[in-house]
């Protein structure tokens, strides 16, 4: 049985200009150490066949602009109504994939009042667990954002995944490692075949087509695993998609009215 074709979007809603190689890169991956390094902040849309809007998927749901402005980020709207630009409807979405839970992909979840939460059981266990306080991964979450998605759980409102999941016919969550605990990545099946959304298991183009680490890791052999994953499942390589390049605007096709912020990945 052949999946059916859906259609993918990456929506920006803000951006990091002021970054260096050196900061984002692990090991010697990181040189040339002061090549400028801009992070684009994206969050993705899965329309269903039938372009329904009850039917649609979101990955991600970036943060708020009181994040942003705490962390130096540059934020250009919330990204729940970025998504609402394009014609979603946030309080129908039924289910919100969370690749994982840093600052940058879980603050804008409250505006999807009928979701579940689409989450890796090891994800949520690492930042209720005893690592989660450590300097180099508290730095990374929100308080608030981690509270509310316990809080989630509690209300049964989460998805628990361990591993691989069909949310939906032809839309597949894959659990992965190197970045966190547990991040997944989601595959698509769509007209142009299996494209996957990396998050950050691919934070930039650079990470998978140059086989080069990122910086923030609980697991390298992981994070390379990760790599060849993501290359076997997608149908081709250009339909991985990474999580904060900004080479995903040109690479794609503008959505018309939303050039160099959404564009049509399938
Ligand atoms: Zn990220």
């Amino acid at each position: 049985m052949t999946a059916p074709a859906h259609e993918v979007y990456a929506v920006k809603f803000g951006q990091h200009p002021g970054g260096k190689r050196a900061q984002y890169f692990h090991g010697s991956a990181a040189e040339p150490l002061e090549k400028p390094t801009q992070l684009d902040y994206f969050v993705w849309l899965i329309r269903s066949p039938g372009q329904d809007p009850s039917r649609d998927i979101v990955v991600d749901a970036g943060f708020t602009a009181e994040t942003a402005a705490r962390r130096g980020r540059e934020h250009w709207q919330a990204p729940s109504r970025a998504l609402e630009g394009l014609g979603a409807d946030c309080s129908a979405v039924p289910y919100v994939i969370l690749s994982h839970f840093h600052y940058d992909h879980v603050g804008d979840v409250e505006a999807f009042t009928g979701a579940k939460f689409v989450v890796q059981a090891r994800e949520m266990a690492f930042w209720t667990g005893r690592h989660a306080a450590r300097h180099e991964f508290r730095r990374l979450v929100e308080r608030a954002d981690i509270e509310r998605l316990a809080g989630y759980a509690l209300d049964g409102r989460v998805l628990f995944v361990d591993g691989e999941h069909d949310v939906v016919p032809g839309v597949r969550v894959h659990h992965v490692g190197g970045h966190t605990a547990g991040l997944q990545i989601v595959s698509v099946a769509t007209a142009r075949g299996t494209v996957v959304l990396a998050a950050d298991a691919s934070h930039l183009y650079a990470n998978v087509e140059d086989d080069a680490p990122f910086g923030v890791l609980t697991d390298l052999p992981a994070m390379y695993d990760t790599f060849d994953r993501m290359r076997a499942l997608a149908a081709a390589p250009e339909l991985i998609v990474p999580g904060h390049d900004p080479e995903v605007l040109a690479r794609f096709d503008p959505v018309d009215g939303f050039e160099g912020r959404a564009v049509r990945i399938a």
